[in-house]
């Protein structure tokens, strides 16, 4: 018998600035075990990677033991599926460009599979949640980055270099807001979390109406949602602008994929209504003619946490098994 027909599991990892998570996952895609720890309690990586492969090592022994992984898929932000590498993340404490595949596979003895947040929220989607049975769809992530991805006949498209689907990094106001990434007018800079909570501070300022966003403790996308719910005419406008630009953005998008669904991940993405109305209206109003009123836009029923370590180990299923031996 071929070894690897006991090996039914793999490890998915899930890493973000603010935790790491990491399950087993059968090939059924139920979590068997999982558990996380904060990102930033390691600055340096060497001692991550180490704290991470220690960390796994526990929850496998407890979980079966070692001889049932097949190989681990990893999650990450400015991630290449192509280099391997985290490259010059500016969400994460790692700066320049950090060989996590090989180093975990090395410190593992296991395969490793890296890629994009986006694309593995991708990947998620496709195998486990909305997406599923579509072969041409886009993915947008909404939280504090914008990140996409899109499937072109049931495959995901990566790039030349690995870093497809920065759609958060396209221009839709020219000499607009300073992103992040050191541009101006980045579609990231009105619709991701601090855009938002920017748009809601110059709304405030623009003139003196009532508005519940003035008495918040937090002013946040969710805290500014809440307001929308009891009726607030200002944070309600906040969205409408939001979504507005963020129409504007997919419209642009889908005339040059042509897709099936547009299928919206992320916290930003729980404003509901007040977001997915006026993003309809203006995608509508500027999509390519002959795809007006043929492309759904979905907001994605799994919950973003689970969805991104099930597509983690949907990844790693996509590795070749790593042997020092062969
Ligand atoms: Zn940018």
């Amino acid at each position: 018998m071929e070894e690897y027909n006991i090996k039914s599991k793999v490890v998915g990892v899930d890493i973000s600035n603010e935790r790491t998570t990491y399950a087993i996952v059968d090939v059924r895609g139920n979590i068997l075990a999982e558990d996380f720890f904060p990102t930033q309690d390691y600055p340096d990586v060497n001692n991550f990677v180490t704290a991470i492969s220690e960390k796994i090592v526990m929850l496998v022994e407890a979980n079966g033991g070692y001889e049932t992984i097949r190989s681990i898929g990893v999650s990450c932000p400015s991630a290449s599926s192509v280099s391997g590498c985290i490259e010059n993340a500016a969400n994460l404490p790692w700066k320049g460009i950090v060989p996590l595949a090989a180093m975990l596979r090395d410190r593992m003895g296991l395969a490793v599979a890296l890629a994009n947040d986006a694309h593995i929220t991708a990947l998620g989607e496709y195998t486990f949640g909305s997406a599923h049975g579509m072969k041409n769809f886009i993915i947008l992530s909404l939280g504090v980055g914008i990140g996409s991805c899109f499937f072109s006949k049931g495959n995901e498209h990566c790039g030349h270099l690995g870093f497809a689907g920065e759609f958060g990094h396209t221009c839709i106001v020219d000499k607009g807001r300073k992103c992040g990434c050191g541009h101006e007018g980045c579609l990231e800079a009105y619709v991701g979390a601090n855009g938002i909570i920017q748009t809601a501070h110059e709304l405030m300022a623009e003139s003196d109406a009532p508005s519940l966003m003035r008495n918040l403790e937090k002013l946040s996308p969710r805290t500014i949602a809440e307001s929308c719910d009891q009726g607030d005419e200002m944070a309600i406008e906040v969205y409408r602008r939001t979504g507005y630009y963020l129409g504007l953005g997919v419209a642009n998008y889908a005339s040059i994929v042509d897709p099936e669904a547009i299928i919206l991940t992320g916290g930003v993405s729980h404003a509901g209504k007040w977001l997915l109305d006026p993003l309809y209206d203006t995608f509508e109003a500027h999509v390519f003619g002959n795809l007006r009123g043929r492309v759904k836009i979905l907001c994605s029923k799994l919950n973003d946490r689970e969805r991104d370590v099930l597509g983690a180990s949907a990844l790693a299923w996509s590795v070749p098994e790593y042997s020092l031996f062969k």
